[in-house]
């Protein structure tokens, strides 16, 4: 609207007394801001009685000042517009909290970022699964870090909604700020919180545009410690505040096509800020605000401690170790902030800390945990779900606390069943660290002890060998057949995984199961590697070689981290051991444990992991092999979905154990993580987290190919 001297913007609003009363705040903070010596704010131009507003018809108007200027959002973001942003949001910082205490609103504003919280009620609403967790898991972490330090975070009037449309840029700085509709009396350090989230989007070097805007607003009003250290957690919680706005938004309006995009932007950052490490950007936050940055320990203090009272037993991983701090979905952070991409953590199956299995986990603690003694539901809930996995002749389950304790149950229920003692197993095998599981673990065989009730047959491995399955398949059955009436139960992973990755060669279990049946021994399939839909098309390795066990032994990802394992079997077996002196374990099918491996049912089923472990797992296969077509030390890609292997020979032949140590140590610089094993130790190890993607996996590729095409000729790995 054009007046002869001046142009005006009229707003209208449908009146109520919290119209009023918002309109009335937001002509008091445009006042306490007009004194601004760089930016100008609307100002209302009074009606003719004077009044902020004017009344007509159920509505209210009021005209406020037309601000000249470009929008931010349509020019490109310079160093000194970001330094002018943190500036003019710090110096409004400072005028706010001059005002003192301002009544606030009673109903909490969807926009508010003290109250995150609060928007969990439209999680539901978010219809893509994997970006729900990950808002839930910034969720969580807000009420974990910034909520219980709350009393040290300052309140005042804030803006609440500096995004580049709200601001006006001239001359390379900004000019202008309006839209004072979302101001509320929050957290102080929001605004800076909010202003910065918008300056990040579409950006790539992130904590350099933190590092500016925090910088600038620093100097006008130093920033407290806390409100350093909730600023990461703000930034994300802004981002979700808009995401999870955006998912109501769309439930309420499904034809309006805008609001689809505008979210793009935000979760393209969400995922980009979740690769920063907290720690980092804690300490690049506090040193822009002139703070003293503080690290966690670092290696070499858990060096000393670990030595002091720890077995060198326990090995650690790299050559260079790390110390880690915390962990997200597929990626780890460490003491000294960096963030790893993990590939190798197959246990985190749906993502380390998923916030599904925190909360139900952490939900059953706070309520109940006791044994199996007594009835409660979460025990059947998730015999009865994990049963549904399973074909109907596996129908009961034992449950305990570890791979090693299953496989130790599984041999035992074996000699109870069948009143013999000797396991067959396969070479280079690993079933458990208890004394029995030991036993028939091949791979930790050392030194080569006598172990009179285990047989091994040598691992059925199809590549670099000239022995056919049926060689293999003889071997087996010469051994089944020279130990008549004397085995109670043969025991296979059908992905080897110590073995250096190796799928059975198929038809290798096809012919033995019917004749260790024959012979009256039991079929027992480890799943504690593989189980749980890691293998793609599988949600159990044996379902591969089309054979049904007697009984599985599950661990390792059944609880996500928690230490959960069970044997299932079938029910004859089950009922025998009924005979026997009682079974029980203390810990063994507790309510959090049960819960806990339900929620990990829960988010296979929810986010399709099993549908994403297949096709990422053949994108990455994929890429191993075109990768290996250039540098044929990668001599086979081996394995199913996202349980990979990769043997590392050498030109002439030899296991590539130096050159396969040096990818994974040089990978661990590149801040990425994978494993080793084998034999030879020259199998490189790939079982991700499977929220893995693919773009992980490019930027795997890509760091292996950059340092096989720098390293893979040297002499020191020959
Ligand atoms: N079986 C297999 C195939 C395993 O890989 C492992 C652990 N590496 C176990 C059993 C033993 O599990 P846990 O370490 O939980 O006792």
């Amino acid at each position: 609207m054009r007046t002869s001297g001046a142009d005006w913007i009229l707003k209208e609003h449908p009146d109520s007394a919290a119209t009023r009363l918002r309109i009335a705040r937001e002509d008091r903070l445009m006042n306490l801001h007009a004194v601004d010596r760089l930016v100008r704010f609307p100002r209302h131009a009074p009606t003719l009685d004077g009044e902020l507003f004017a009344e007509e018809g159920g509505k209210l108007y009021r005209l406020l000042s037309f601000l000249e200027g470009r929008f931010l959002a349509q020019v490109a973001h310079s160093p000194e517009m970001m330094e002018s942003l943190g500036a003019l949001l710090g110096r409004m910082a400072v005028r706010a909290l001059s005002m003192g205490v301002v009544e606030a609103p009673v109903a909490p504003s969807d926009w508010d970022l003290q109250h995150l919280g609060l928007l969990r009620r439209y999680l539901q609403e978010e219809a893509d699964p994997h970006l729900r967790s990950l808002i839930a898991y910034f969720i969580d972490q807000f009420e974990a870090q910034v909520w219980p330090v709350r009393s040290e975070l300052r309140y005042c009037m804030i803006h609440n909604d500096a995004n580049d449309w709200n601001i006006l840029v001239r001359d390379n700085v900004i000019s202008g700020l309006f839209d004072f509709g979302d101001h509320c009396y929050s957290w102080m350090v929001n605004d800076l919180a909010v202003g910065l989230t918008y300056m990040l989007l579409d950006k790539d070097n992130l904590l350099e545009t933190v590092r500016q805007v925090v910088s600038a607003f620093s100097r006008e009003l130093p920033l407290k410690a806390a409100e350093c250290d909730a600023l990461y957690w703000l930034v994300a919680g802004r981002l979700c505040m808009s995401l999870l706005n955006s998912a109501h938004a769309m439930k309420q309006q499904p034809d309006n096509t805008y609001i689809p995009i505008s979210r793009q932007p935000a979760e393209r950052l969400l995922h980009s800020w979740l690769q920063i490490n907290p720690v980092r950007a804690k300490a690049v936050i506090r040193q822009a605000a002139g703070l003293q940055p503080e690290y966690p320990p670092d290696t070499a203090t858990f060096e000393q401690r670990r030595r002091r009272v720890l077995s060198p037993a326990l090995s650690l991983s790299y050559t260079t170790p790390i110390a880690m701090q915390r962990a997200a979905f597929q990626y780890m952070y460490d003491t000294s902030g960096e963030t790893y991409l993990d590939a190798y953590n197959n246990i985190m199956l749906v993502g380390h800390c998923h916030p599904h299995v925190v909360s139900r986990s952490t939900s059953v603690m706070r309520r109940l945990n006791t044994n199996t003694r007594y009835h409660y539901d979460e025990l059947l809930a998730y015999t009865e779900r994990l049963l549904e996995h399973f074909p109907p002749a596996l129908s009961r389950v034992f449950l305990v606390n570890s791979g090693s304790a299953a496989t130790d149950l599984a041999i035992r229920l074996a000699r109870h069943y069948t009143g013999r003692r000797k396991v067959l197993a396969l070479e280079h095998g690993y079933h458990g660290n208890t004394e029995t599981a030991i036993s028939i673990s091949h791979y930790k065989h050392r030194p080569e002890t006598a172990y009179p009730d285990t047989l091994l047959c040598p691992m059925p491995k199809a590549f670099g060998t000239d022995n056919s399955v049926s060689d293999y398949a003889s071997a087996g059955l010469r051994t089944i057949g020279e130990h008549e009436g004397q085995i109670a139960a043969f025991i296979a992973e059908p992905i080897m995984g110590c073995g250096g990755q190796v799928p059975l060669a198929d038809g290798f279990l096809q012919a033995l199961y019917p004749e260790l049946r024959k012979a009256g021994a039991l079929c027992i399939s480890d799943e504690v590697q593989v189980g749980f839909g890691r293998l793609g098309a599988y949600f159990w390795g044996f379902e591969m070689y089309g054979v049904v066990p007697d009984m599985v032994v599950l661990g390792k990802p059944m609880g996500n981290g928690h230490p959960i394992g069970a044997v299932v079997c079938t029910a004859a077996i089950a009922d025998e051991f009924a005979s026997g002196p009682e079974f029980f374990s203390s810990f063994g099918g507790n309510p959090v444990s049960c819960a806990t491996g339900l929620a990990v049912l829960e988010v296979l089923q929810q986010e399709s992991l099993g549908e994403h472990a297949k096709v990422t797992g053949e994108y990455l296969a994929e890429g191993f092999k075109r990768l290996g077509s250039e540098f044929p030390v990668l001599a086979d890609v081996r394995g199913s979905g996202l349980f990979l292997g990769v043997e590392v020979q050498l030109p002439d032949g030899r296991p590539g154990t130096r050159l396969a140590n040096g990818i994974k140590n040089g990978l661990r610089e590149r801040h990425i993580l994978i494993g080793t094993d084998g034999p030879a130790d020259n199998v490189l190890k790939i079982k991700p987290p499977l929220p893995f993607n693919r773009s992980n996996s490019d930027r795997l590729l890509e760091e292996m190919s950059r340092w096989l095409r720098r390293n893979a000729a040297l002499k020191e790995y020959s």
